[in-house]
């Protein structure tokens, strides 16, 4: 189950990005990435279209590898590791091993 969810905010472990932090915007588990804002910029040549009247060199978010991202916990503000509790439903529910709050 992947520990990470869209809309989580998380920081940078490693790389060119490290020590930044940013909202997930999508998660690929089969491929271990994800999308976050203003994280890991690459430059891309668009051609003119309909969306891009005027084509050209846009800025875009590239995938970055899960192991490199660390979520922050919202209520303690601090990047946490994460615990699971099971419900009686079975249902898991992450929750912060810091603050012990549900995330
Ligand atoms: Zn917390």
């Amino acid at each position: 189950m992947a520990r990470i969810k869209k809309g989580d905010t998380v920081v940078v472990l490693s790389g060119k990005d490290r020590g930044k932090s940013g909202k997930v915007l999508a998660v690929f588990p089969a491929r271990d990435r994800a999308l976050v804002e203003r994280i890991n910029l690459v430059t891309h040549f668009e051609r003119r279209s309909q969306q891009h009247q005027a084509g050209g060199v846009v800025q875009r978010e590239g995938a970055v590898a899960l192991s490199k991202l660390a979520l922050t916990c919202p209520k303690c503000r601090r990047p946490s590791r994460l615990g699971w509790v099971v419900s009686a439903q079975g249902t898991k529910q992450r929750v912060c091993r810091r603050c012990q709050n549900p995330l």
